[in-house]
């Protein structure tokens, strides 16, 4: 039994400096709380470090890259097919480094929120060790996140591959890479590392590129990825992986033989429950996560879990908006408690080149319940995508058949997560697709392109009513 009677106390404690853990320590900071941010590695967490702004940094060098090549499609002629690309790493870790700056104890001490670095691990329901320091709380958060999948392969734990943990320290573009997993991560990180330089390889164990997105949209995406060169095996698994030389050699199933300088792995993401000691504090768990009620709570009351820990879908602004009810609570009188909002469609976006952004229900889960109408709109039909040049990929709206009500939305073209704002709100407010078509949207914009499918509503679906009656 623990001696805790020299513990230091706090009303709140929050696990995991990430995405979630930020925004329920700082609010409540703000909100006059005493509250200790506990923080085992870099502060800012996945998203920051290892996620969305690297990733994202790195993509903008890789379109650029590709934009300067692809010049004489707009009329301009490149003399030099040669990039030399090695330098977007460094720039990546410098806007990481820049972003950090925010989000760093010394950032967070300023606004009066106290920092403790080192790996939480409880020691009781209301108590945690961290070092050597024993801590109580009142209320505790858990925001620890998740880490990179990592398959059983014959040989791959004796190999240097690659996680979004280290492959942005790369000092230089690998020659040639091999990317094992094609959802968004594996999708995103394959096109950026094809445009800066690298022969890459991309293994996927379904035969779909983002399996989650609609069949159209993975058509897209595959026959963009073939057409800059990249070499996809598809519904293939990987047998054996070995590593001599400075070279990977991967054995796959079906008894082809790759080669690579470097290898990622980006199969799936398991939520960061092992390091906890939960089961001393009783809460309940699985290898998919932690459970937690309509407020965030799990089955511990006194205990609150946000973010990627408590499973799917693993997004920064869903890690967010969990963490924003769960701060509500917990600032609030009891009575103004907020449940976290599941009726919300959350927004889904892959920063491919086009990119794919999606909301709600794909067609088909929307015909499996209700009498539905779907309206496509291609790029190649909008002027804005014209003038620009990039015509790949389309807008598609499913809605329910009569009263246009929204169910999903998927856009697959540039700056297509730009684009779903509009149609999140409408689902957010109840605005029919009818509606949109009577939005002045401004011309030439791709947004336009959502407009059009809104007048499909009238040519598809209402139309051939009057013209049938005549
Ligand atoms: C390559 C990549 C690209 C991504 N791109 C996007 C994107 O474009 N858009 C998007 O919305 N999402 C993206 N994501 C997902 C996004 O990064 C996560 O959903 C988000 O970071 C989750 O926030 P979180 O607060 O749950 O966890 P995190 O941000 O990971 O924070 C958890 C923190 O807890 C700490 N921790 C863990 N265990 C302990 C412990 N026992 N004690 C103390 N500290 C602990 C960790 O060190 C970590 O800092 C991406 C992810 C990856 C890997």
């Amino acid at each position: 039994m623990i001696d805790s009677s020299n513990a230091k106390s706090y009303p709140l404690v929050v696990i995991g400096a990430g995405a979630g853990g930020l925004v329920v320590a700082i609010g409540a900071t703000k909100a006059g709380k005493k509250v200790l941010l506990i923080e085992k590695g870099n502060y800012g967490g996945d998203c920051t470090n290892f996620g969305c702004i690297p990733s994202k940094s790195l993509i903008a060098s890789a379109n650029s890259a590709a934009t300067t090549k692809e010049g004489r499609d707009l009329g301009i002629e490149v003399f030099s097919e040669t990039i030399q690309a090695n330098k977007s790493l460094s720039r990546v870790r410098k806007i990481v480094a820049e972003i950090r700056s925010h989000e760093d104890p010394e950032a967070l001490n300023k606004l009066g929120l106290e920092t403790l670095t080192g790996t939480a691990k409880f020691e009781g329901p209301y108590v945690l060790r961290v070092n050597e320091e024993i801590i109580r709380a009142k209320q505790i958060v858990i925001a620890t996140g998740s880490s990179p999948f990592i398959p059983i392969i014959k040989g791959l734990d004796k190999t240097p591959f690659l996680t979004n943990e280290t492959i942005f320290e790369l000092k230089e573009i690998p020659k040639s890479l091999v990317v094992m997993g094609g959802g968004p991560i594996g999708c995103e990180l394959a096109q950026a590392f094809l445009r800066l330089g690298s022969k890459v390889s991309l293994i996927h164990s379904h035969i779909l590129l983002l399996n989650k997105e609609e069949a159209t949209t993975q058509e897209v995406i595959a026959a963009q990825f073939k057409s800059e060169g990249m070499a996809l095996h598809l519904g293939i698994g990987v047998k054996e992986v070995t590593y001599h030389d400075g070279q990977f050699q991967f054995f796959l199933d079906n008894g082809q033989k790759i080669e690579s300088e470097a290898l990622l792995v980006s199969v799936g993401r398991k939520p960061n429950v092992s390091s906890l000691n939960l089961e001393v504090a009783g809460v309940n768990y699985t290898d998919k996560g932690i459970p937690v009620d309509a407020y965030g709570r799990t089955n511990q009351s006194h205990i609150w879990a946000v973010g990627d820990v408590i499973g799917t879908p693993f997004f920064t602004h869903w890690a967010e908006n969990q963490a924003r009810s769960v701060l509500t609570s917990l600032i609030l009188p009891f009575s103004f408690k907020k449940k976290i909002d599941r009726n919300q469609s959350i927004p889904r976006v892959t920063y491919t080149d086009p990119e794919v952004a999606s909301i709600g229900l794909s067609e088909k889960e929307a015909s499996q319940q209700y009498n539905i109408a779907t309206y496509t709109v291609p790029f190649s039909q909008v002027d804005r995508a014209i003038t620009t040049g990039q015509t790949e990929g389309f807008v598609k709206i499913v809605t329910k058949k009569w009263s246009s009500k929204i169910l999903g939305c998927t856009i697959v073209g540039p700056r297509a997560g730009e684009m779903l704002g509009e149609i999140s709100l409408a689902m957010y407010a109840g605005i029919p697709l009818r509606k949109l078509s009577a939005l002045i949207h401004p011309y030439p914009t791709y947004n336009g392109a959502i407009r059009k499918a809104a007048d499909l509503w009238l040519t598809q679906t209402i139309l051939p009513i009057f013209k049938r009656k005549k």
